[in-house]
């Protein structure tokens, strides 16, 4: 497409006129990859159309949400009903129970629901619950982690134990940040420090399961035992984020995949959001009875929304979550994007690009690496220049990634293997040009 023909570039111009960076999320700028956001006009199944009509294999689904692709026709046929009887209301309904008693179900960990409309209210919340429900106030969280941008969890790195956490935003008052630990992910040895050192003044312990904001890094078995362990002799809490793994990486969640490596692993409290909206503002958290009814009305800890458990949106996740329930949804899903994983792997390897791949359900991550890393600053290794290039070449030739080397990648169930084999082409093409 040349520069005057691009009717993606003129938008982009519009767009930072009035919304700051052109954006409304900083990750679509493209500020990572150089370039232009694709505007996009329409979306179905695996696929959505830019500004130019041109098509996309979409490898992102909104970054997680649309595990049945685009406009899936029973969802759609749901959310249309549901827009007939009414967009919101402000008081309960018999969806909002279902939907909940449909969490609990796939999801035992979570005894009590409570629905929230983003990923960040849900964390934020949830860490409020912590802090009500053991009375203390430091919260250890890991580097590469992301748990959205409430104000105590934008931390930088680093920080550790030896002095105050510093914030990795503007606007974050100093003091709202000294309470949050920041620690290496996968390091057993610091954990273990910490918690010998303030663990009678941790409320919690929060962590991604599988590190999607650092593109793919699994919580090895044995640091999630430690944090479980220490976690219950020191009376403090575990939070699973499971906003992006949440119903992508397995039914019952990242959570159900470490139970079978740790007898009786379950979290104290789990963060949802993403898939269980389907594309809807949707979002919850939810755990042991003991501390959910501490949550307002019944108990101190206050937490409200305007539009939490919108008709709308629990009608389209319900039915979200109906559909992937169906049987070997998850383990066709993790077949596919094994698919994906294995032809990109084989093309850079016989191009000579260092490469390492790792994937779970409808959830993925590379590396132009040689090894996976397991912690954030082996991601940061990777070199970007490369990255850059990978990227555009792919999205020359139709193919959507994440626009930052440090994003995961999402497959859904509307990808065909038809898809996956040009993306492998064109991956084919694009590595030996690197
Ligand atoms: N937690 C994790 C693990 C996430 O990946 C995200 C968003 O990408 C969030 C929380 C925040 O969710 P939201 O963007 O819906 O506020």
């Amino acid at each position: 497409m040349t520069p005057n023909t691009d009717l993606n570039q003129p938008l982009f111009e519009r767009a930072k006129g009035v919304i700051p960076g052109g954006v409304n999320s900083p990750v679509r700028a493209f500020n990572a990859v150089g370039g232009t956001p694709r505007f996009v006009k329409r979306a179905q199944g695996p696929y959505f159309w830019d500004a130019n009509d041109q098509q996309f294999v979409d490898y992102i689904g909104s970054w997680g949400p649309m595990i049945l692709g685009h406009g899936h026709p029973e969802v759609l046929q749901a959310v249309q009903a549901a827009v007939l009887e009414g967009f919101s209301f402000g008081a309960p309904t018999e969806r909002e129970v279902v939907l909940a008693e449909k969490i609990r179900e796939l999801v035992p960990s979570m005894e009590m629901v409570r629905m929230v409309s983003s990923g960040t209210e849900a964390g934020m919340s949830a860490l409020r619950l912590a802090r009500g429900y053991t009375g203390r106030n430091k919260i250890i969280k890991f580097n590469g982690c992301y748990h959205g941008h409430a104000d105590s969890l934008l931390v930088k790195a680093g920080s550790g134990l030896a002095t105050f956490g510093s914030s990795s935003s503007a606007g974050v008052p100093a003091d709202v940040v000294k309470d949050t630990i920041v620690l290496e992910y996968n390091d057993v040895a610091q954990l273990e420090e910490a918690f010998a050192k303030i663990g009678s003044e941790v409320a919690c312990v929060i962590l991604e399961p599988i590190a999607g904001n650092m593109n793919f890094v699994r919580a090895s078995v044995e640091f999630t035992r430690r944090i479980r362990e220490l976690t219950q002799e020191h009376g403090a809490l575990m939070i699973y984020d499971e906003v992006m793994t949440g119903f992508r990486v397995a039914l019952g969640c990242a959570q159900s995949i470490y139970a079978q490596q740790i007898e009786g692993f379950v979290p104290d409290l789990t963060v949802l959001g993403k898939v269980i909206g389907g594309g809807m503002p949707m979002a919850a958290f939810g755990g042991r009875r003991a501390i959910m009814e501490k949550l307002s009305p019944l108990g101190p800890v206050y937490q409200a929304g305007t539009l939490s458990g919108n008709p709308i949106a629990t009608a389209c996740g319900l039915k979200t979550l109906e559909l992937i329930s169906q049987p070997g949804f998850h383990a066709d899903l993790h077949l596919k994007t094994g698919h994906l994983m294995q032809g990109l792997k084989a093309e850079a390897d016989a191009a000579g690009v260092p490469f390492s791949i790792d994937w779970q359900g409808g959830l993925f991550g590379f590396y132009l690496l040689p090894e996976l890393p397991s912690t954030y600053h082996a991601v940061m290794k990777t070199d970007g220049a490369l990255f850059n290039k990978f990227y555009h070449g792919m999205l020359e030739r139709g193919h959507y990634f994440a626009p930052a080397l440090y994003e995961a990648g999402f497959v859904s169930s509307a990808h065909t293997e038809e898809d996956i084999a040009r993306t492998v082409d064109a991956a084919r093409e694009v590595f030996k040009t690197l």
